[in-house]
């Protein structure tokens, strides 16, 4: 049987790599930088790396809207990296701060934070306003997959 690759965007070089399914994992380092593909951390997204990240990944990419000054967003971070740890590799978790990418809410059209949002093949398949605690945010997510 052939073996399926995917394409994986690293989250310290923003390199697009190609990683056999079977050896998605903490193990799997990029080709570029070396460094781990999945490091159980959400990543920081901003105007210049979404676009790539959205679009090449071949895992969904759940995307946290957040910005500093809110209090349930900064409650809800410790949950999302705990839910990174989790998700991985099936899904990469990331962040968006939304006060110094306001492009990119605005393109999103957030109208209130924290807002996650699921994308699978640069497409948006799901949203959900407001924070969680883990157990639901898990639910959610793995109800979208
Ligand atoms: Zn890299």
């Amino acid at each position: 049987m052939e073996s399926t690759t995917l394409q994986i965007v690293c989250p310290h070089c923003d390199t697009v790599n190609r990683v056999l399914q079977s050896r998605l994992g903490p193990e799997a380092n990029c080709g570029r930088c070396k460094q781990s593909l999945f490091s159980g951390k959400p990543l920081a997204l901003a105007g210049h790396n979404f676009q790539k990240h959205v679009q090449s990944s071949q895992i969904p990419v759940l995307v946290d809207f957040w910005a500093p000054w809110c209090g349930p967003c900064r409650m809800m971070a410790p949950v999302y990296e705990k839910a990174a740890a989790q998700l991985e590799p099936q899904v990469r978790l990331a962040k968006v701060n939304t006060e110094e990418a306001q492009d990119l809410a605005m393109r999103f059209n957030i109208r209130s934070i924290p807002t996650l949002a699921l994308f699978r093949d640069g497409r948006e398949i799901a949203r959900q306003a407001g924070a969680m605690d883990l157990p639901h945010l898990l639910q959610w997510v793995r109800a979208q997959l």
